[in-house]
């Protein structure tokens, strides 16, 4: 086994580093304090050519492997988590299920423009009520001709207000359950679209997230993505692919709470003496580098997986929930160590605490990943939801089957 990055990934994190610390470090707190979405920054981020990382070539990308791309997610969080949200969405949730389950066509009107952050997109999975039981959506498409009709709300959208495109998840035939569902990319002038934003939160507020309304939206045919019937499948890989950028964003938060409370421990001084000589200190901040190490090998182990091509539900799951947590341990202990002026707006621990909360929130909670990794220990699942009766599954982890494909 190798504990190496290629000379390439190298290059790749460390070109990400320096526009996190020179282009996003500088702007994250005022934008924050303003709760303001910067979209000059958005324009420096495309420009850069951030929002074609993994894509191919052809469509105007890069082509960088899982490894390189969380690398990238894990810098952009340590400077700034609404940043990290706007990246993670475009690329994991929008841009990754085009290129696994769209057309040629869908592709190549999509994302050469979301390459350049001419196009945003975002991910409307997630109803007022359906969340972690994202199966019980109410959107509804109706078939009519060549179109589709749509109806219903989407909430908590991470970029709705400020998206070209958006992914949206319906249910076609409610009697087929999650084999109704179907995926839509709808251009978000079309008429019938409306968003709003959700406003305030306790973090993220550099982020924009909102509802979207869906009143009689006519999509034709040719933008569905994936088969009819796919949806829940597209909308599962989704999650897949973007709670595998959370769990490098948590590193990344992580990472910058060991970064400040180092560098405050080793300047504040109480009893005459710098607080980092207090053992107490010394044990959060032992505890805080001993999380992110684990974490960070967690990610790059998933990372590898998915490069390798293998399955890996339960590695992605694993380094989500850990890393997610660890990353709001380790805000905590940034607020502990800074003392009262953890409690200030004006020092960076409060930011990266608010901004924190939401990492075991989003892309499923902590329950939700409990479920999947308890489920997959005990080789069961339930046939349909939690409480159903359980069925017999293969188990998910590639150690049983090393030559298993995704
Ligand atoms: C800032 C932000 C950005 C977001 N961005 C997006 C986005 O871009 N696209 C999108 O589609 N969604 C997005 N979401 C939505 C997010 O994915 C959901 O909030 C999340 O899945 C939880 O759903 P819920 O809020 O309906 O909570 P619920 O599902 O109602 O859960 C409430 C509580 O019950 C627990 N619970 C639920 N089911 C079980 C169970 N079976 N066993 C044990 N406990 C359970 C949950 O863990 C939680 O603690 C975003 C959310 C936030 C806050």
């Amino acid at each position: 086994m190798k504990f190496e990055l290629t000379e390439e990934q190298r290059q790749i994190w460390q070109w990400a580093k320096e526009f996190a610390d020179t282009e996003i470090a500088p702007v994250a707190a005022a934008n924050d304090q303003a709760s303001r979405f910067d979209f000059d920054l958005l324009k420096k981020i495309g420009e850069q050519g951030f929002f074609s990382a993994i894509l191919p070539e052809k469509y105007g990308g890069q082509n960088i492997d899982h490894v390189a791309y969380a690398l990238m997610t894990e810098e952009i969080a340590r400077v700034c988590s609404s940043t990290r949200t706007l990246f993670s969405v475009q690329i994991s949730l929008v841009e990754k299920p085009i290129l696994e389950f769209g057309t040629e066509e869908q592709k190549m009107k999509y994302l050469p423009k979301m390459a350049t952050g001419e196009i945003i997109g975002c991910f409307g999975l997630t109803e007022p009520n359906a969340g972690s039981d994202a199966g019980n959506q109410q959107t509804t498409a109706t078939e009519d001709g060549d179109y589709f009709i749509l109806n219903g709300q989407k909430t908590w959208i991470s970029n709705g207000c400020i998206s070209q495109l958006a992914l949206v998840i319906a249910q076609a035939d409610k009697s087929k359950g999650h084999k109704g569902i179907c995926a839509f990319l709808v251009d978000t002038d079309i008429p019938g679209f409306s968003t709003r934003e959700i406003k305030p939160k306790l973090g993220l507020h550099a982020s924009v997230t909102s509802e979207l309304f869906l009143d009689n939206v006519r999509v034709h045919k040719s933008q569905m993505l994936g088969k009819y019937g796919e949806g829940f499948k597209v909308a599962m890989y989704c999650l897949d692919q973007g709670r595998f950028s959370v769990a490098a964003g948590s590193v990344g938060v992580n990472q910058a709470c060991i970064d400040i409370s180092t560098k405050y421990a080793m300047e504040r001084e109480a009893f005459g003496q710098k607080i980092g000589e207090f053992q107490m200190i010394q044990q959060m901040i032992a505890d805080m580098a001993a999380d992110c190490e684990a974490g960070r090998f967690l990610v790059l182990h998933a990372a590898y997986l998915k490069d390798q091509g293998v399955r890996n539900t339960r590695e992605t799951s694993m380094a989500k929930l850990f890393c997610s947590e660890a990353a709001i341990r380790a805000s905590n202990s940034a607020v502990q160590i800074f003392g009262g002026y953890g409690f200030s707006e004006e020092y960076p621990a409060a930011r990266y605490y608010r901004d924190a909360r939401v990492l075991n929130l989003y892309e499923g909670t902590s329950q939700i990943h409990r479920l999947i990794l308890a489920q997959d220990e005990l080789g069961i699942r339930p046939a349909n939801g939690p409480g159903s009766p359980m069925t017999p599954i293969d188990r998910l982890s590639y150690r049983e089957k090393p030559t298993a494909k995704v």
